[in-house]
């Protein structure tokens, strides 16, 4: 009895609070009271669910759509989830294949689309005797160290993060299971975590910056008891795999509502274990007033559809670190364009030591910084030569960047601006007339060699 008692206790305090007491009570939403029709759901991912529907299997839409389709936003994916095994969906689409070495999911391919279908898993499992759920093993830190174990569909809702993310969608009955008041977090716009906070952020510090992301891009409330231990657990970040830690913080920059991401990430403190160099950019002034800027531009471009590139946002966030390093060379008498690209080998290598930023954004990061400098050129051929580089949009977008937050003069974008757009003989008016002396001396100038051996191999 003792024993039972203490066992018990014990479970408890593990356990992911108070409503996961076995089993999570069902709640059938129907259509009547949510609104969501088959229709609204996309053709393939609607043929898929049926089809193993139809095959005997439980299949259900999960995740992001369904909150996506209540909360009035478009939906970017459709997720499936199943109780059949991933061999088991791989035999009845011809057109698809098991992608994962740890964790198993089917890609099925309709044209250019594809359908993800993952078959239920558990990060808790059953303690019948104790009547709760108990996570699988973890690390020192509680980082759960499995999510490949296969589950029930009552597993599958507790291991999700939100419980607005819980939500299964039946397209043949149009109908809405709700095990944990998701449907109830909708309606008052509340981003409730599953479980006891602390414990899930634990187990997948990620959580902690998805919270953040979902809170800004579905313009609801991150719940108090949620949000509560995130700033005490922020360095729990540093535990999580960079490769990892990379992708969630493109998501963020790329949710078209990165400027209030950032704004409440700084708020919470989760900053400084994600991109270190925020840590210094976002406290000087005119760092701070460049990368406002910058952001809200790009989420403008974002929420109206318009291609933003990652290299371009990695550009923008790091472009004051490579400021001052290139001013701080120039102080000391180097040449300009040589130390503008020592520069920025500094600042990209001290920030891959700390976030795996991967190289093949290199390229056009160094592209955008180079051609600022080439701005300043309006004389000769110069100008024709950039307005013909591949790159050379991105470069002036980012020199409006620049000009926009007071750091260069704004005249110079407005020069740019005409000269791309006036007519050829209006252009050769609008050069710059060389002085002969000029000429000469930049001709005899001694250059020292420019780039830097990473750049050169980057480019390639
Ligand atoms: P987005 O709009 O960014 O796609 P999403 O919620 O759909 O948001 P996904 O990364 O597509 O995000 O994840 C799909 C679903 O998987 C989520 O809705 C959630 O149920 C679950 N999920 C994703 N990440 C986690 C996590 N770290 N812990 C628990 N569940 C997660
Ligand atoms: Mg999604």
């Amino acid at each position: 009895m003792i024993r039972k008692f203490i066992k018990r206790l014990f479970t408890r305090a593990i356990s992911p609070s108070d409503q996961d007491v076995l089993p999570p009570t069902l709640c059938r939403i129907p259509r009547k009271q949510h609104g969501i029709t088959r229709n609204q759901i996309n053709a393939s991912a609607l043929k898929v669910t049926l089809t193993l529907q139809q095959a005997g299997y439980s299949a259900y839409i999960v995740g992001g759509a369904i909150r996506d389709l209540l909360l009035g936003i478009k939906p970017k994916d459709f997720d499936i989830a199943t109780n059949a095994m991933p061999e088991e969906v791989r035999g009845l689409f011809r057109r698809s294949r098991i992608i994962g070495r740890r964790f198993r999911l089917v890609h099925v391919m309709f044209g250019d689309e594809i359908v993800e279908v993952s078959t239920f898993r558990a990060n808790y499992t059953a303690d019948t005797e104790a009547g709760m759920m108990t996570p699988n093993p973890a690390d020192h830190h509680g980082r759960l160290l499995h999510d490949n174990i296969f589950g029930s569909q009552e597993e599958d809702v507790l291991r999700r993060d939100f419980t607005m993310n819980a939500l299964l969608y039946n397209p043949a009955t149009e109908e809405i299971l709700d095990y944990l008041n998701g449907y109830q977090d909708i309606q008052a716009r509340c981003l409730r975590i599953i479980g006891n906070p602390e414990q899930r952020y634990r187990e997948d510090p990620v959580r902690m910056l998805r919270a953040v992301r979902l809170a800004a891009k579905l313009n609801v409330q991150l719940d108090e008891i949620t949000a509560a231990p995130i700033g005490n657990l922020a360095l729990l970040l540093q535990n999580v795999p960079s490769a990892r830690l990379f992708d969630e913080t493109l998501k963020l920059l790329l949710s078209g509502h990165s400027l209030a991401c950032l704004i409440d990430l700084r708020k919470r403190g989760l900053h400084h274990g994600l991109l270190p160099i925020l840590d210094i950019v976002l406290e000087q002034p005119l760092g701070e007033r460049f990368i406002s800027i910058a952001l809200k531009n790009t989420d403008e471009r974002i929420q109206q559809n318009k291609p933003v590139s990652a290299g371009f946002m990695f550009a923008i966030l790091l472009w004051h670190e490579t400021l001052s390093a290139w001013n701080r060379r120039l102080a000391q008498d180097e040449k300009s364009i040589p130390a503008l690209h020592l520069a920025m080998t500094e600042t990209l290598s001290s920030q891959r030591a700390q976030i795996a930023l991967p190289r093949r954004f290199d390229s056009m990061i160094y592209d955008i910084w180079t051609l600022q400098p080439r701005f300043e050129s309006r004389s000769g051929n110069r100008p024709y030569r950039l307005l013909e580089h591949p790159r050379f949009r991105a470069a002036y977008d980012f020199l409006c960047l620049r000009c926009e937050s007071g750091e260069i003069d704004k005249e110079i974008a407005t020069w740019w601006h005409t000269f791309q757009h006036a007519s050829p003989e209006n252009r050769e008016a609008m050069l710059i007339k060389e002085t002969p002396v000029k000429k000469r001396k930049r001709n005899t100038r001694k250059r020292k060699p420019i780039a830097s051996a990473e750049h050169e191999k980057n480019d390639q």
